[in-house]
């Protein structure tokens, strides 16, 4: 068994590749092992190093360090969202519970960055939920009422500024939030892979076939050889199912998304040289779309139930469509050959659009499921957990164990069949703004 990924990301592709990859050929012993190195499991190990530094940590990915969803997402550090899984934020108390999570979110990311000096494209530029359709703003409104309960900085925008702000005509309704950040994801993870301190070892292509305990210990077997650990930590988001974790509370979604190349001069200038910015769809199945700082024009428009460890060429180059689509509808007038990437990355989701924080067994932890918010949590949850693991208590761990407990999924087929349905029945709704 193996991942299999494209390699079409334009942010992994920005950066240098990476000497040293080291492949778990021979049969080792530890402490402590994660599984999975995105942002969860690398600042798991990061946050493991410092508190146990003469203890032998493992860390162990089935591909590249950072290149699954951690290095493939869109960028947007959300401080708030609107379409967080499949149910909508009816509630104001469940809603501050999530904002709370995503405040400490945005604030161990920007610790992280100062303390390590990072340079991973950070813009303070807020972010902007914007539909094409008028009668959206019944649905910003109502979130303009839970955010300014909360006091959240926002605006609502109509097509008019909107025009002027993202160089785009296509949007006539908007709601601003000041709170969100855009940044590179994979200049982010790679960042969090430069700063692993020297008591963790890292482990690549590595891929983890099947765990079991005996006593007090755990057997992880992977494709060339096995690990004995004391104490293990699962990482893997949108692959916990797989490995039988909360697997009736969780489940993966397959999404892809496209990059064009840098805009010309000439072309950024004809779109009204907009500043950087990131717009999420109104509705759960519309596209999320960014211009990014040095003028790429990003797009994910789909999000699916596939065979989570493998799309091929062909699939990837059917998405491509819905991606092209979706950049000619916003921007008619530029060429209609800009796409220079696409590819596919792995999320996981739970029906209630709550988060997997916790000990599963005596030794055995995880932390996922993030619903497609994962730069904050994931680096968050990755660290707390870390914690947890170590019998330590914070107002972190209180603040995310207070979150809203998972919703038991219902069994095959009807979960698959539940979920195609209700995707079938959202992308139709946002048809327009795919
Ligand atoms: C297209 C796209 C857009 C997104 N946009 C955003 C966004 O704008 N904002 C946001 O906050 N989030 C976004 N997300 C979600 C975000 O990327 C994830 O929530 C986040 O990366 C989760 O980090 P992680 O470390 O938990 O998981 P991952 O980055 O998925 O890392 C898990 C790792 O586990 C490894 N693994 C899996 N199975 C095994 C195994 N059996 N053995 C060994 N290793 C294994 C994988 O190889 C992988 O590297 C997006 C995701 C995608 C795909």
């Amino acid at each position: 068994m193996q991942i299999v990924n494209d390699n079409g990301c334009s942010w992994i592709n920005d950066l240098d590749s990476r000497s040293n990859i080291k492949v778990l050929k021979k049969n080792d012993e530890c402490e402590w092992l994660i599984i999975g190195a995105g942002y969860t499991g690398l600042s798991a190990a990061r946050k493991l190093a410092k508190l146990h530094p003469s203890q032998r940590i493992i860390l162990i990915d089935a591909q590249l360090a950072g290149e699954g969803a951690s290095s493939r997402n869109s960028g947007f550090l959300v401080d708030s969202t609107l379409n967080d899984g499949f149910t909508s934020n009816k509630d104001l108390e469940n809603y501050k519970k999530k904002t709370n999570i995503y405040e400490l979110g945005i604030k161990v990311i920007k610790k992280f960055i100062n303390e390590h000096q990072v340079d991973c494209d950070w813009n303070d530029s807020g972010k902007f939920f914007a539909s094409s359709k008028i009668e959206d703003e019944k649905i910003l409104k109502k979130f303009s009422k839970i955010l300014s309960e909360l006091k959240f900085k926002h605006d609502i925008l109509y097509n008019k500024e909107l025009t002027k702000k993202l160089g785009t005509s296509f949007y006539n309704v908007g709601l601003y939030t000041r709170g969100g950040v855009l940044l590179h994801p994979a200049k982010l993870a790679r960042a969090m892979i430069n700063a692993l301190p020297n008591n963790v070892e890292l482990f690549e292509n590595s891929f983890l076939l099947n765990w079991f305990k005996i006593k007090d210990h755990l057997i992880c077997n992977f494709n060339f050889a096995q690990i004995k650990t004391k104490k293990i930590i699962f990482a893997t988001n949108g692959f916990l199912k797989s490995l039988g974790i909360k697997k009736n509370y969780n489940f993966p979604i397959t999404l892809t998304a496209s990059m064009t190349r840098p805009l010309t001069n000439e072309e950024f200038k004809f779109i009204g040289e907009p500043n950087e910015w990131g717009v999420l769809p109104v509705r759960p199945m519309g596209a999320t779309v960014r211009m990014t700082k040095n003028r790429r024009i990003l797009i994910r428009n789909t999000a699916e139930i596939h065979n989570p460890f493998k799309m091929t060429k062909q699939n990837l180059e059917k998405r491509l469509i819905s991606h092209k689509a979706g950049i000619i509808k916003r921007f008619p007038n530029l060429p209609h050959n800009i796409v220079q990437s696409t590819w596919s990355g792995i999320v996981s989701r739970s029906r209630n659009s709550s988060q997997i924080f916790e000990k599963i067994d005596n030794n055995i932890f995880a932390a996922g499921c993030y619903n497609g918010s994962g730069i904050g949590v994931g680096t968050l949850f990755g660290e707390q957990i870390a914690l947890k693991a170590s019998n330590e208590s914070t107002n972190e761990i209180q603040i995310i164990e207070n979150k809203n407990k998972l919703s038991l999924l219902p069994p095959q087929p009807f979960l698959n069949l539940g979920i195609k349905a209700r995707l079938v029945y959202e992308r139709f709704r946002s048809k327009s703004d795919i």
